[in-house]
């Protein structure tokens, strides 16, 4: 498994709350579900199931949150990666209506978790789609007019050219989309919370403690370096970094490596002007630059990385993507750079199903897992304890299969990366 956490600065680390310390699994434990992997799925999966009456142990590899639940840009979106109309177009009109008014309820139950469990995470409201070329201007105007039509959503609002000037300082872009329902947190103080509230409802978590091999019959045995659980049911939520356990559906997901820097405290009147909005910024390109200011006024400005090395701070390329969008920021220092995986289908659409009769997994969420793990979450819980219609309209999705070879997954990784800028550029 890549380990991103001790070879980069990250950001949320240095601000996250007091953590919880959850021990090492040592003994045999039994309980009705196990669950691999305690980031925003696997702890929101073994919260519906505690809520539902239902007893949990959670393996974590290292600890609470070490995924990309505590390293991504917090970024909360409406929807789903390709946008509704392509969405569409993949699913059929009958299964794009459910899959959009799951996107709603995730948001909702998100909202609600945070409020619910009082999870201080620094939440604020609206994201803003941010396009650098009148032609990705008007993909986002028949997108809000197909969700305004199909789907009656009302939060979508026009940002003309004047008014992004206002908004953003550069010149980089042209317009955009504002979300007022989107939004964006410090993940790693939410999936702490998520901990926090899962061991309050009973669950047994277990940090430092891999999962290594799985016995399926005729329960479950999943056994670790030093202990075992078994379970009537298994939940695997390890999404791009389940990695060393070879019983993932693997074949349709594509481990992406996305970076994030966090620059020093611009000051209050700085970042006002760099960014005269609340709301989170994602341009419209394929490997999407993506960006907020945080609460101590630090620019997190992040981007699909593809360098093959390690860079340094001041030399990187997120940096120097930051300063194609803000070139008046060439003066201030970069504090922190860290990266991390995410997991991504072709369609960009998640993947979630049953892999046999009591091993579920949901994986694949491709850049928008935030919002989705919590309504995907729910259905895991909803799928365990009988209700298959939610995990059944997702295990409709038609993915494309990747390659298992890494040999492979890189040549189509960049091919597909390639194919996608020269249709951005044009
Ligand atoms: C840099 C970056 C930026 C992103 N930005 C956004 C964004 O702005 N908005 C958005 O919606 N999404 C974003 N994402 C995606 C989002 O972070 C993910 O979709 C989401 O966190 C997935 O959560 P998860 O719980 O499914 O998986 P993860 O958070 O990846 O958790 C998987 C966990 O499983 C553990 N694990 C793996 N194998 C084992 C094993 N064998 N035994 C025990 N434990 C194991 C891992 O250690 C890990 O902690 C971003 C991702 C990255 C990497």
């Amino acid at each position: 498994m890549p380990n991103f956490l001790t070879n980069s600065l990250n950001y949320y680390e240095d601000t996250a709350h007091k953590r919880l310390e959850f021990p090492v699994l040592k003994t045999l434990v039994s309980v009705d579900v196990c669950v691999i992997g305690a980031g925003f799925t696997g702890l929101g999966t073994a919260l519906e199931l505690a809520d539902r009456g239902l007893s949990v142990a959670v393996l974590e590899a290292k600890t609470v949150g070490y995924g990309a639940s505590g390293r991504n840009g917090g970024q909360i979106a409406s929807g789903y990666a390709p946008g509704m109309m392509e969405t569409e177009q993949i699913v059929g009109l009958d299964d794009a209506r459910k899959l959009w008014d799951f996107s709603e309820q995730a948001k909702e139950i998100l909202f609600g978790r945070i409020a619910k469990y009082n999870i201080d995470c620094d939440l604020r409201s609206g994201e803003l789609y941010a396009a650098p070329k009148k032609s990705h201007l008007r993909w986002l105007e028949a997108e809000k007019a197909f969700c305004e039509d199909r789907y009656g959503y009302e939060s979508y609002r026009w940002v003309n050219q004047e008014k992004m000037r206002v908004l953003l300082a550069g010149e980089r872009y042209v317009g955009g989309l504002l979300d007022k329902e989107g939004g964006h947190l410090h993940p790693l103080n939410y999936v702490l919370g998520l901990a926090k509230a899962a061991k309050k409802a009973g669950v047994q978590i277990f940090e430092n403690s891999a999962a290594l091999s799985i016995d399926e019959k005729p329960k479950v045995l999943v056994s670790t370096e030093n202990g075992s659980v078994s379970a009537g049911a298994l939940v695997l939520a390890g999404n791009a970094y389940l990695d060393t356990l070879e019983v993932g559906s693997h074949n349709k997901i594509l481990p992406v490596k996305s970076s994030i820097l966090a620059t020093g405290p611009l000051g209050e009147e700085r970042a006002k002007f760099i960014m005269a909005t609340e709301a989170c910024v994602a341009d419209t390109y394929f490997d999407l630059d993506y960006f907020k200011m945080t609460p101590d006024t630090r620019l997190i400005y992040g981007g699909q990385d593809i360098s093959f090395g390690s860079s340094g701070l001041q030399n990187n390329s997120i940096r120097r993507n930051m300063l194609k969008t803000f070139p008046m920021l060439a003066d201030v220092k970069v504090q922190y750079l860290w990266s991390g995986l995410l997991a991504a289908t072709r369609q960009r659409l998640p993947d979630v199903g049953r892999k046999t009769n009591n091993i579920y997994y949901a994986h694949g969420y491709s850049g928008q897992g935030v919002p989705l793990s919590a309504i995907i979450s729910r259905i895991l819980a909803e799928a365990i304890c009988g209700e298959m219609a939610g995990i059944d309209i997702f295990g409709r999705i038609p993915h494309k299969i990747i390659p298992k070879s890494k040999a492979l997954q890189i040549p189509l990784f960049y091919l597909t990366l390639l194919w996608q800028k020269i249709k951005d550029r044009l």
